[in-house]
Formats: structure tokens, sequence, C-alpha cells
């Protein structure tokens, strides 16, 4: 408990002991992490970086924990969460948001402004932060799409603003990804002016879909899989048979095969099980490798 006691005494932010990961995450699966740290702000994310990187500490920035697979086992590390980085700023049609603001409250805000572009991103329950670091999207747009720029914090601890070019936006992927060491720290997005009423009218609309063809009543972390280019990882899935099938409390979901959900108590290996199970099976039937959306933290 050095660590904790270390952390607390750095006075950089909220400090949590013995954290119980499901409640972190959307899939509620997962053991305890030694610690959970909300810093206060920029200042004592950079003070708490230096503390866990020079005394060799395992860590991990957490959004909403919407596109994570932790482990049972105990996450002997801190876990940093950026809540309190959630400032909003809006100039004609520029946005600045901070990486910790959640992105589903960040689309119907402004949406409801009248600014048209972040639709798609009503039904994706991250913060920014995660949304920027896996290139998040639907509906054929992305964030990709919208950013003008993305502030991150490198891992000299220098704070910079790197252009859209420079992010590497592609499929569900960006620089971030390849560049463990980047934290985003916000965002500026450029939106259009739209109808208030037609924009809300096509969330609704895209609302209903959603609710229709997904599973959102259980917790689950979205699609598992990629689309393979020209097909659709659902389709594969549900051709192997694998609709409803479960290993422990985790259950290829009924109504939508790329969705994996927690029936009940699943513990993290019950996903990650069934989550390789399906790879290899897609694999040997089609030859097809299925590439997971989804990370496996350990
Ligand atoms: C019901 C449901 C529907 C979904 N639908 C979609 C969808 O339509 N499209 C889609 O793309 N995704 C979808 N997802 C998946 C998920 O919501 C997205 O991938 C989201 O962007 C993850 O954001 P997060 O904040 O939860 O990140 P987390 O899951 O907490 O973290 C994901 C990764 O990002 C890193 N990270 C987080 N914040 C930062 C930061 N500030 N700086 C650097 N790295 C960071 C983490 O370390 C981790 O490696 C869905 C999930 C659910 C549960």
């Amino acid at each position: 408990m050095e660590i904790l006691k270390d952390i607390r005494d750095l006075n950089v932010g909220e400090v949590l002991a013995d954290v119980d990961i499901r409640e972190y995450t959307t899939y509620h699966a997962g053991g305890h992490a030694l610690g959970l740290v909300i810093p206060f702000d920029v200042e004592g994310l950079i003070i708490l970086l230096k503390y866990l990187r020079e005394n060799h500490v395992k860590h991990k920035i957490l959004g909403k924990g919407s596109n994570l697979i932790f482990s049972d086992e105990k996450y002997d590390g801190i876990l940093i969460k950026l809540d309190a980085l959630n400032d909003l700023e809006v100039k004609g049609r520029e946005v600045y948001v901070g990486a910790g603001y959640p992105l589903t409250k960040l689309a119907v805000r402004l949406s409801r402004l009248g600014y048209t572009g972040l639709e798609f991103a009503t039904g994706i329950p991250g913060t920014v932060g995660g949304a920027i670091y896996m290139n998040a999207g639907a509906y054929k747009s992305d964030m990709g799409y919208i950013v003008k720029s993305v502030k991150v914090l490198t891992p000299r601890y220098r704070v910079m603003e790197m252009n859209n070019y420079d992010m590497h936006f592609h499929y569900r992927s960006s620089f971030l990804q390849q560049n463990k060491d980047y934290i985003c720290l916000g965002a500026t997005l450029i939106l259009q002016r739209g109808d208030p009423d037609e924009i809300m009218q096509l969330i609704e609309d895209r609302k209903r879909r959603r609710i229709e063809s997904q599973p959102l009543e259980y917790p689950s972390a979205g699609s598992v899989f990629r689309n393979p280019e020209g097909d659709y990882a659902g389709r594969l899935i549900e051709e192997c048979g694998y609709k409803g099938y479960s290993i422990g409390g985790a259950e290829v979901s009924s109504k939508h095969a790329n969705f994996i959900i927690n029936k009940g108590n699943a513990s993290g290996n019950d996903i990650k099980k069934l989550i390789l199970e399906i790879q290899s099976k897609v694999k040997e039937k089609y030859g097809i490798e299925l590439k997971i959306e989804q990370e496996f933290v350990e």
C-alpha cells in the first residue's frame, strides 16, 4: 500500500483503493485494481505519471471502460480517469471538449444546439478521449470526420496540439493506439449548422434502430469484432451457430451475433474465452481471421 500512500501524499487528485473493476466497465466484469486516481487537472496528471513511470508502477487510462475486458486477476497498478478534464467551449462552428467528457452527452447537447456531425455518436457510451483513441464511429462516420485537432500530453510531458492528419485516423484506429504513451487531453471539433428538429429526429430514428437490433438491455462492450472487408462479423458468427451460445455468464447475443453480453456473473475470463473460441471457429470455417475490436487488459 506504499504506492497508494505516496500517491495520496502527492495530492494530485481523488484516490480510490482496491476498486472493483466491474463498476468501471460496461461489461461489469473483471477483478479488482490496486487503485484508481482521478487527477484534478493536467498538472496533477503530469505529476502522477512521473511518479508512476519513475517507480515502474503499471497504469492505464480508463474512459468509461466501454471497450475493455479486464482479466479477473488483480490489476496490480493504477487506473487513471480523466473525469475532471471535462470543459466544453463552443465558438462558432468549433467546439473544444475535454477528454473526460461523455461522448453521448456531448452529442446530444450539441445536436440540441443545432450542430450537425455528431449524430453518429449518440449511441456510443464512451468518453471523448476513448472515442479518439478508438476512432469510434457508426453510420459511415467517425471521430476522424469531425476532429480538427487533438490536445495531447507527450511522453515527455509536453502539452501539444496534433492536427487531424497527424492523428492517422482509420477504421477504429488512430495514432494513440500505436503510441500508447501519448494521452488525449481534449479535442477541437468542427461541426456544421443544421436544423435542431431534423437532427434530433435523426438521433431518435437511430436510437430506435439500435434498440431494435442491439441487446442494449444487457451489459456489453458493443461490437466484439471489426467487420472484415466486404462482410459482417455478425453474419459469420451467426452462420457458425453461435447465437445464444455461452461460456459461464458470457453469451453471444441472440439479437446480434457480434455482441457478447453479460447474462449474470460473467467473468472477464469467460468473455475472453468466448471471443477466442469464436475467432478460431470463424478462421477454421471461413479462413477469415476476425480482428477483435475490444481490448483485453491483464
Ligand atoms: C452498447 C455499446 C455500443 C457501442 N457502440 C459503438 C459504436 O457504434 N461504435 C464504436 O466505435 N464503438 C462502440 N462501442 C464501443 C465503445 O463505446 C467505444 O470504443 C468508445 O470509444 C470507448 O470509449 P471509452 O471512454 O469507454 O474508452 P475505454 O473503453 O475506457 O478505453 C479504450 C481504450 O482507450 C484508451 N483511452 C481512453 N481514454 C484515453 C485518453 N484520454 N487518452 C489516451 N488513451 C485513452 C484506454 O486506455 C483504452 O486503451 C459501444 C460500446 C457499447 C457498450
